[in-house]
């Protein structure tokens, strides 16, 4: 468990700038290792200082760590880095994860190149089994329909053996002066709309757009453990850009379906147990299903038929830092719908050893629904024990 930083450095949440500079100053000449050769301890609480001030001496990130907690600083990592790395080829995140986008789709943190303008981000929900969630997907492929740059033309709008070029109006800057008053403002050029330049004979196939629209095929690979709402980043697969603009991303999101037999919660499941109820009460080993294959459980004698038993390791891989987590089986006591009669005998030895006399208020009371449960020849039976 990591400490809150506050705590760490002993100050309210509310502290000023000067204040959290002065806690950390203190904790640092106190703990440094310096001061404190060969100690630990000493040097655990200089750099966790360390941490801790590195955070909420920044704005941004102590404003991400008020809203978030640790999770909103890089998590275990801690306030080190809490932007997604765009270099990565794809990047897992769950909606509730993704802080730090502007907009859901993360379109704010846009990776300019300088020129042109960037394509858009796509999203596709992919419904995917319980099972695939679990164990993943390989290989997985769907056809997307997007903007892709124009063969015909190279992307740059233009009929082939013509180029663009700069913008008479706006000399090729972008801007024009407009004269308000005393005031002289820039504006967007009107006739290129602020590109610079202008294509004298458009491109046939685009007309002039630099792109068309295509279905393309995009083969990905979904990680085990996936969730319902969680997202999948493929960088670079959203539409193609204008002008030398990079590509948006593609954002696949998980819709899992439900399991008839397993609940979900995070990386845990839970599921019912049947259990023969002479099992409940003898005790014994019971097999049973998991996701991995056939496991035995122990069953205690007297256990009620309510109780928990937990399968560790047996639920939904993480998606993060290894591991699964646990299935969690809950017992019940299986009653059989049709005995044979010599089930039928034995269940009715057990019940009268069980209810002692019958002839008390209890028994009497009873023998209205046994007899609805056995059928009408059950009360004759009874009667001849
Ligand atoms: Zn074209
Ligand atoms: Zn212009």
């Amino acid at each position: 468990m990591k400490r809150d930083y506050y705590e760490v450095l002993g100050i309210d949440r509310s502290a000023p700038l000067d204040e959290i500079k002065k806690a950390y100053r203190r904790l640092a000449m106190q703990h440094h290792p310096d001061q404190n050769p060969g100690d630990k301890a000493a040097e655990e609480k200089f750099k966790e200082a360390a941490e801790a001030y590195g955070v909420l001496s920044d704005a941004e990130k102590r404003k991400a760590y008020d809203q978030f907690g640790h999770a909103g600083v890089g998590g275990a990592g801690g306030g080190q880095s809490f932007q997604f790395d765009p270099g990565q080829f794809t990047d897992f995140e769950d909606i509730l994860g993704s802080f730090f986008g502007s907009g859901i789709f993360g379109g704010g943190q846009r990776r300019r190149s300088g020129r042109g303008e960037p394509g858009s981000d796509l999203q596709y929900t992919l419904r995917i089994s319980f099972r695939d969630a679990v164990f993943g997907l390989e290989n997985q492929q769907i056809e997307v329909p997007r903007l892709e740059g124009c063969d015909t033309c190279g992307g740059n709008g233009c009929a082939p053996g013509t180029s663009p070029q700069g913008c008479p109006q706006c000399r090729g800057t972008g801007q024009v002066a407009m004269r308000q008053g005393f005031f002289q403002m820039a504006m967007p050029c009107p006739r290129c709309e602020g590109r610079g330049n202008i294509i004298p004979s458009p491109c046939t196939t685009c007309r002039g757009q630099g792109r068309v629209q295509r279905r393309s095929t995009v083969t990905f690979r979904i990680p085990p453990g996936v969730d319902r709402g969680m997202r999948l980043r493929l960088v670079g697969q959203g539409e193609a850009g204008v002008g030398g603009g990079s590509r948006g991303d593609l954002y696949i999101i998980c819709d899992v379906q439900e399991d008839p037999r397993y609940q979900r919660d995070g990386q845990d499941l839970h599921a019912k147990q049947e259990v023969p109820w002479p099992l409940l009460a003898l005790g014994g080993r019971l097999k049973v299903e998991t996701l991995y294959g056939d496991d035995h459980i122990k069953i205690e004698p007297g256990t009620p038929s309510d109780t928990v038993v937990k399968r560790p390791n047996a639920g939904v891989p993480r998606t993060r830092g290894g591991g699964r987590g646990d299935l969690y089986l809950h017992l019940r006591a299986a009653v059989p719908k049709t005995l044979s009669p010599e089930q039928e005998s034995l269940a009715r030895q057990m019940l009268d050893a069980l209810q002692g006399d019958e002839d008390s208020p209890a028994a009497e009371a009873e023998e209205g629904l046994l007899a609805k449960v056995f059928g009408s020849n059950s009360k004759k039976k009874k009667k001849k024990n």
